[in-house]
């Protein structure tokens, strides 16, 4: 099954070399072996021009908040990888950086001896100045492969400023992209030619990540340049350990989703963020999976398209909420990021949002928190700080919580643009799931973005929506979740 052009973008006028060696898939975002559009690509390429495909997946030591928390994660996903390659007819070198520029060395290194290359099209800044330079720099053709979500990010018109308007937008638009699944093992029956040997220049200058670093004690991280004082977590990464996740939130959560989903102390969200963040599991599977267990057909769809929250899909209501969550919201923040270079800036809020909070910028604050206060739990309120200890320990923070969590940073810093940047830095730097797309949305949220002015006029707030812990409290139970996550 061909991927479709709409999720293809060609980075550069060169055409694919015929006598290349092989066809060189650069993983850096769809971190997985199935259920992705761009290595799905890549096989096709490999086997129309009849050449061998070698994949790298490189993890970089120079990205916003590269630390030992995130790269033991995304080690654990390349670890699943090199298991999952090994009887596979294409090669696999998974490369651990450094130093800053080496991924940018290695590829170009390789891309000498390459017909063309194929990468992952992923909407954050980094990421496409990253291919970009390389398809700049390259002699040959470099693809970008779209696998964010289910409405191919180019299928958009226009900016959505709420989830009403995607979701009216999706029940119009996303069936046949819906339809157009991928495969789930683009490898299985694929025959592609095995890689020749590299050069041994390539092994000695830019080493495959060993055994130590894959699914050792991983020593060797304790030499990178990144945080070295953010460590690792007890919950794993990996493609395998995603669809244990996925089977035991079907399984035993989903029944409860709709009505405890904003229980913090019960928890029956599926846990999958993290693992979308890091591409070690698709959208496109989790999708695919509940609609299977829900006896789907496409004939389900309600012919009303008004933007309604449940009643579109035409399953239970709790596997609607769900997919609200997983599609409308989460692509919501891929396609703002895809559309806005400045996705993390205060420029980027609503005006309406900028002027409200401006207005307010100069009210006093009842408490004001440094940065170390927040980071080490160390507030007045007991709730804020349980939720600053789990995000701090487990890497993940509840999401009605989270929503809390960054309205009292709003409330508590000297300024909004300070109160972003505070966010900014402790989730990026200790959830699992930082750095992503919906990192910036939600922060974002909690600053107006996706949302509408609210009444009366608070001070700091203005018309932002405003949060309380004893509200909160009375709404959902929190006790346990305090006493379990003490400071
Ligand atoms: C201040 C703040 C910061 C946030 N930072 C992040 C972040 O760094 N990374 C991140 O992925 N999400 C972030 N979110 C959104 C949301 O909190 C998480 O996606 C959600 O809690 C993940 O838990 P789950 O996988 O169990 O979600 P589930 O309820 O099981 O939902 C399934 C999937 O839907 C998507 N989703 C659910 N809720 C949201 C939402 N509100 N916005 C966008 N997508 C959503 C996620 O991909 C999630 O994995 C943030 C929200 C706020 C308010």
């Amino acid at each position: 099954m061909p991927v479709t052009d709409i999720r293809i973008e060609v980075c550069n006028h060169h055409p694919a070399r015929s006598d290349g060696r092989y066809i060189l898939y650069w993983m850096n975002a769809a971190r997985r072996l199935g259920w992705n559009f761009a290595l799905q690509r890549a096989v096709a390429w490999a086997e129309k021009l009849q050449r061998p495909l070698l994949v790298v997946e490189t993890l970089p030591c120079d990205r916003p908040h590269a630390n030992l928390r995130h790269h033991h994660f995304a080690l654990d996903g390349m670890a699943d990888n090199a298991r999952g390659m090994a009887h596979r007819s294409a090669d696999y070198y998974p490369f651990v950086e450094r130093e800053s520029g080496e991924i940018a060395k290695l590829l170009t290194a390789l891309g000498e001896q390459a017909c063309l290359v194929v990468s992952d099209l992923h909407p954050l800044r980094e990421s496409v100045r990253a291919t970009q330079q390389l398809a700049d720099r390259l002699p040959i053709l470099l693809e970008r492969v779209d696998s964010n979500g289910i409405l191919p990010l180019q299928a958009a018109d226009r900016e959505f400023t709420t989830a009403y308007s995607l979701r009216r937008f999706l029940q119009r638009n996303l069936l046949p992209h819906l339809l157009h699944m991928l495969l789930a093992d683009p490898l299985a029956n694929a025959s592609l030619i095995s890689v020749p040997a590299l050069p041994e220049r390539i092994h000695k200058r830019w080493p495959a990540a060993d055994h130590d670093l894959l699914t050792g004690s991983r020593n060797g991280l304790r030499l990178l340049p990144i945080g070295q004082d953010t460590g690792p977590v007890a919950t794993r990464g990996g493609s395998v350990a995603a669809r244990n996740v996925l089977q035991v939130f079907l399984r035993e959560h989903l029944d409860l989703y709709h009505s405890r989903r904003n229980e913090p102390q019960q928890d029956v969200t599926s846990g999958l963020s993290p693992y979308l963040r890091w591409g070690h599991i698709s959208s496109h599977e989790i999708v695919q999976r509940l609609l299977d267990l829900e006896g789907w057909h496409p004939s389900n769809l309600s012919l009303e398209t008004r933007g309604q929250r449940s009643g579109w899909w035409g399953v239970r209501q709790d596997a609607e909420a769900f997919l609200d969550q997983l599609i409308t919201w989460r692509e919501l923040g891929y396609l703002f990021c895809a559309r806005r270079d400045d996705y993390d800036r205060f420029e980027s809020l609503p005006a309406w949002a900028q002027t409200t909070l401006l207005e307010h910028a100069a009210d006093p604050r009842p408490y004001l928190y440094s940065l170390q206060q927040l980071e080490t739990g160390q507030t007045h309120d007991p709730l804020w700080n349980a939720a600053q200890m789990q995000l701090i320990r487990e890497g993940r923070l509840h999401n009605y919580l989270r929503m809390l969590w960054g309205k009292k940073i709003l409330q508590w810093s000297p300024a909004p643009q300070q109160a972003m940047a505070i966010m900014l830095e402790l989730n990026d730097r200790y959830a699992l799931d930082g750095c992503d797309p919906n990192s910036y949305s939600g922060i974002g949220w909690v600053l107006g973005r996706f949302d509408r002015a609210w009444g009366p006029q608070r001070p700091v707030f203005g018309k932002i929506r405003y949060m309380s812990s004893r509200n909160t409290a009375r709404k959902v139970a929190v006790d346990a979740y305090m006493t379990r996550y003490r400071p």
